[in-house]
C-alpha cells in the first residue's frame, strides 16, 4: 500500500492534495484549513474553529453555507432525474426552464444560452463561437481576442491567455493573437495632474490605436468584466464604457461582458452592465448562478450573435462543441432555485440597502497611515496597501504584507483574501449590518496587528 502520510487531516491533504492558486510559503507554514460544514456565512474547519468567510467562498456562495430551500431543490431533482447531457438536441426540462429564466433575466429582449461547468470554459465556448461565426462569414482572419490588464477571465489555455496576469508566463502564454488593452484604475495608471475624464478619454484613444494598429479586420471581440475582480476590485473610471463602446461598434468589434463575478447582484443589480449601462452583446455567468452549490457556466448570447451562431452551425450542420456534464438537471434546478433566492427572496435587495453600511467601514481603511487606496461598488470592496502614499509605491514584495494579513486574520478567524497588494472583501448576500460590523472589526484589529509587527 501506499504510503499517504499521517494521521491528521492536515498531513493527509499535504500527502495527497495539490492546491491550486495556493501561497507555497503560507500552505508549507501553517497547512491547509480543512472544512467540515457552514452555518450562514461561516464555515467550520476539522477542529471546530468557525470562520466568517468574507470572501463568499470563491464569491460564489452569496446564500451562505447552508441554505435549506437550495439543498431540498438539489435533493428533490436528485429524486427526479439527477444526471442528462445536452448532446444531440437532448436535454433535461428543467435546463429548459432554466434558459427560459436566464433569457428573461438578461438585459437581451431575446437570445439564447449555452451551458458549461465553469466560467472558464464559457469565456472559452465564447472564443470559439466567435471564431467560427466569422470563419464562416468568409472572415477567417477575424480571431484576435482583446481583454485588458489586470482581467481575469479563467485558467484554460484560452483563457489563461485572456487572463492578463504576470503568472500566465510561467505557462508561455499568451498565445499569440490575445491583445491588451488598457485597465481603467485611474488611482494607479492616471498620470500626474491628469483628471479621470482625461485619463477616461486616454483609455478610449489608446484602444481605439490598439484597434487600427492590429486591423480591425483582425478582431473577432472584446470580453470586459464590469468591474474587474480577481485583478483586485477595479471598478472603471468614471465613463469608462461609454467611451469604448462607441468605438466598438464602429469597428463591429462584439463586446463580451464578463459577468462571472458581477453578474446576480454584487453589485446590487443584476448584470455589472445594467449598473454602467453597457449593452454586452453577450454575457458570460457563472459563480452565483447556482449559489457555488453545483458547478454551472452559461454563455448568454444576445440575438444578433445567437442569429450569426445559429447560421454558422446549419451551414456546419452542427456547432461541435460540448462538454459532457453540461447544463444538468441538477445544476438546473439549483440555479432556478438560487435565482429564487436572489430575486424573490431578498438577498438583491439586502446588497442594494447593506451597501452604504459595507462601504461605510470599508472606507475608514483610507485613514490608515499604509493605505494606497481603497475602493468599492456593492459589495465588493479592496484596500490596496502601499509603502508611501504619496509615490503610491508598493510594499517590498519580501515582505508579503497582503499575505500576513491574510493569514493574521485566519488565525483570527476571519477569511478574506490577499490579491497583489489588496485585500479584498466580497461577502456573502445574506450578511447583516451585525456581522458587517465583527467582519471589519476583525479586519481593523488584524492589519493593526500586523503593522505593529512590520513596524
Ligand atoms: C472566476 C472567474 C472566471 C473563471 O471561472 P471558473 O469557474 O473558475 O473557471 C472567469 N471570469 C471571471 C470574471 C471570474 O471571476
Amino acid at each position: 500500500m501506499a504510503d499517504t502520510g499521517g494521521n491528521s487531516w492536515e498531513e493527509k491533504d499535504m500527502a495527497n492534495v495539490f492546491h491550486g492558486f495556493t501561497d507555497f510559503p503560507s500552505l508549507k507554514e501553517n497547512g491547509p484549513v480543512v472544512l467540515t460544514h457552514g452555518e450562514g456565512i461561516h464555515v467550520f474547519d476539522v477542529h471546530g474553529k468557525r470562520y466568517l468567510d468574507a470572501n463568499s467562498g470563491l464569491w460564489n456562495n452569496v446564500a451562505g453555507f447552508n441554505h435549506t430551500g437550495i439543498v431540498e431543490a438539489l435533493c428533490a431533482q436528485a429524486q427526479r432525474f439527477p444526471g442528462y447531457h445536452s448532446f444531440f438536441g437532448r436535454i433535461a426540462d428543467v435546463t429548459v426552464e432554466l434558459s427560459e429564466r436566464l433569457i428573461s433575466l438578461s438585459p437581451f429582449d431575446s437570445g439564447k444560452v449555452y451551458y458549461t461547468n465553469s466560467g472558464s470554459e464559457a469565456n472559452d465556448t465564447m472564443v470559439k463561437m466567435l471564431w467560427m461565426i466569422n470563419r464562416r462569414k468568409g472572415m477567417p482572419e477575424r480571431r484576435k481576442i482583446i481583454t485588458r490588464i489586470n482581467a481575469y477571465h479563467g485558467v484554460t489555455v484560452a483563457t489563461a491567455s485572456m487572463t492578463a496576469k504576470p503568472y500566465n508566463s510561467e505557462f508561455g502564454l499568451p498565445l499569440p493573437g490575445f491583445l491588451r488593452a488598457d485597465c481603467p484604475h485611474f488611482w494607479r495608471f492616471g498620470l500626474e495632474e491628469e483628471t479621470e475624464d482625461a485619463f477616461t478619454a486616454r483609455m478610449a484613444r489608446n484602444l481605439r490605436d490598439l484597434i487600427e494598429r492590429e486591423g480591425p479586420e483582425t478582431i473577432a471581440g472584446m470580453f470586459a468584466e464590469p468591474v474587474q475582480g480577481a485583478g483586485g476590485v477595479i471598478p472603471p473610471s468614471k465613463g469608462y464604457f461609454d467611451a469604448i463602446r462607441p468605438i466598438l461598434r464602429e469597428y463591429d468589434i462584439p463586446l463580451i461582458a464578463d459577468e462571472v463575478i458581477c453578474g446576480f447582484g454584487r453589485m446590487g443589480t443584476m448584470w455589472g452592465s445594467d449598473y454602467y449601462g453597457i449593452e454586452p452583446d453577450a454575457i458570460i455567468a457563472s459563480k452565483c448562478i447556482t449559489a457555488g452549490y453545483y458547478p454551472m457556466g452559461a454563455v448568454i448570447l444576445g440575438a444578433k450573435l445567437a442569429a450569426e451562431l445559429e447560421e454558422a452551425s446549419e451551414a456546419a450542420e452542427e456547432f461541435p462543441h460540448g462538454f459532457t456534464a453540461a447544463g444538468s438537471p441538477l445544476g438546473s434546478a439549483v440555479a432556478l432555485k438560487a435565482l429564487d433566492v436572489l430575486e424573490t427572496e431578498g438577498l438583491i435587495d439586502n446588497v442594494r440597502s447593506l451597501t452604504p453600511h459595507f462601504l461605510e467601514r470599508l472606507s475608514r481603511f483610507g485613514d490608515h497611515p499604509h493605505t494606497g487606496e481603497v475602493r468599492g461598488v456593492g459589495f465588493m470592496g479592496a484596500i490596496e496597501m502601499v509603502a508611501d502614499r504619496k509615490t503610491k509605491a508598493p510594499f517590498d514584495s519580501k515582505l508579503r504584507v497582503s499575505e500576513r494579513i491574510a493569514n493574521k486574520a485566519l488565525e483570527k478567524g476571519l477569511i478574506c483574501r490577499p490579491l497583489g497588494a489588496a485585500v479584498v472583501l466580497a461577502p456573502p448576500f445574506i450578511i447583516t449590518n451585525a456581522e458587517t460590523d465583527t467582519m471589519f472589526d476583525l479586519l481593523e484589529e488584524t492589519v493593526a496587528d500586523v503593522f505593529a509587527e512590520i513596524g
